[in-house]
């Protein structure tokens, strides 16, 4: 399988000319904290001579990374309070997270796991661990979907992935099995045949999630990669980090999301950004998030409409964060008429006032 080179340090990221040498002191402190990873396929989307690069914001080090502000958390979703054993998250009674890697590909800035991946851990759950974590899934008949992530679970080789897809298929209750990837825009190359071919091998209802968050990183090798997982008959969705200076305004968030449709990958979430520690400096407000959903609003296609989504601190779950177009009507009997929303901005009462006919 071909394996892409990686930069893996401030050092290695400053002699790619991809960090200024002046500040490799500063990105040093930073890396000896937080994983550093950043394959040549999203390296060689960065524009050095931008200092507000959106790529370069998502993997290249910043010393504010080193500034935790007070709400954020080493585990800002609450994976461990639902974890009952190594590999497992059961947050929802219908499914689980089925962590099989530590590492990834590239190492997001604003990753909301980033105390928990990275090189200097294990690679991948052990197979004892790995063992016990399809013993509890075989041993709860409420599960009904299982999510593979990590870590980036696509960072196995295709025969370990099998072998997990082909244990997967014995359990007659789970019915889909979803992969969280961002290697298909990260390391295209890895996408192989047979990596799909392992990826189709539990004959259960297969669907890969491709994490991307500017349209630059839909390269062609990208989108290539895509198409290998959608004519080997996956299909594919999308989520998305909002992030600032990044993809916070409709013209880049619209060019993103647009482009994901024309791959035949539907956007499912975008995520506002978790309260993972140092990334306030990526983090939008809500009302920015929701604004923004407001110009998607009639701007971009419904195939390219996502649910803006809160993972609720403490391990809560997600909840759509959306604007809202529809209000009970001032002065209606409750629950009876409403005032709902166009994408111009005009309201209109619904049911419609019968006199007006
Ligand atoms: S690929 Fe996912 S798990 Fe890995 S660093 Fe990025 S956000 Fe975190």
């Amino acid at each position: 399988m071909p394996r892409a080179v990686t930069h893996r340090s401030a050092a290695e990221l400053v002699t790619a000319g991809l960090a200024p040498p002046e500040m490799l002191d500063e990105l040093e402190r930073v890396a000896a904290r937080y994983a550093v990873g950043l394959t040549p396929d999203l390296g060689d989307l960065i524009d050095p001579a931008d200092r507000h690069d959106p790529i370069a914001r998502q993997f290249i080090p910043d010393p504010a990374e080193l500034d935790r502000q007070a709400g954020e958390s080493a585990d800002p979703i609450g994976d461990d309070a639902h974890s009952p054993i190594e590999g497992i998250v059961h947050r929802y009674p219908d499914r689980v997270l089925l962590k099989l890697a530590y590492v990834c590909a590239v190492y997001c800035r604003f990753c909301f796991r980033r105390e928990m991946v990275g090189p200097g851990r294990r690679r991948a759950l052990s197979g004892a661990a790995l063992a016990a974590a399809l013993a509890y899934i075989r041993d709860h008949p409420e599960i009904w979907e299982v999510i593979l992530t990590g870590g980036d679970p696509l960072i196995l080789s295709a025969r370990r992935l099998r072998s997990v897809m082909e244990a997967l298929a014995l359990v007659d209750h789970v019915k889909v099995v979803r992969i969280h990837t961002r290697v298909p825009v990260a390391a295209p190359a890895l996408i192989t045949p047979a990596l799909a071919r392992a990826l189709k091998s539990s004959g259960k209802a297969t669907y890969v999630v491709l994490h991307a968050n500017h349209p630059r990183e839909l390269t062609p090798a990208a989108r290539a990669a895509c198409a290998r997982l959608v004519d080997a008959g996956i299909p594919m969705l999308s989520q998305s980090v909002l992030l600032r200076g990044v993809n916070d305004d409709p013209a880049t968030l619209s060019a993103l999301l647009r482009a994901l449709v024309e791959c035949r990958i539907k956007p499912y979430y975008l995520h506002h950004g978790d309260l993972a520690p140092g990334t306030a400096h990526l983090r939008t407000t809500i009302a920015q998030g929701q604004a923004l959903m407001r110009t998607l609003q009639g701007r971009v296609s419904g195939l390219c409409q996502p649910a803006y989504m809160l993972d609720i601190p403490g391990g809560h779950g997600k909840s759509p964060i959306g604007p809202s177009y529809i209000r009970p009507a001032p002065g209606a009997p409750k629950g009876q008429h409403f005032e709902v929303e166009d994408f111009k901005g005009a309201l209109h009462v619904y049911p419609p006032d019968s006199a007006s006919d």
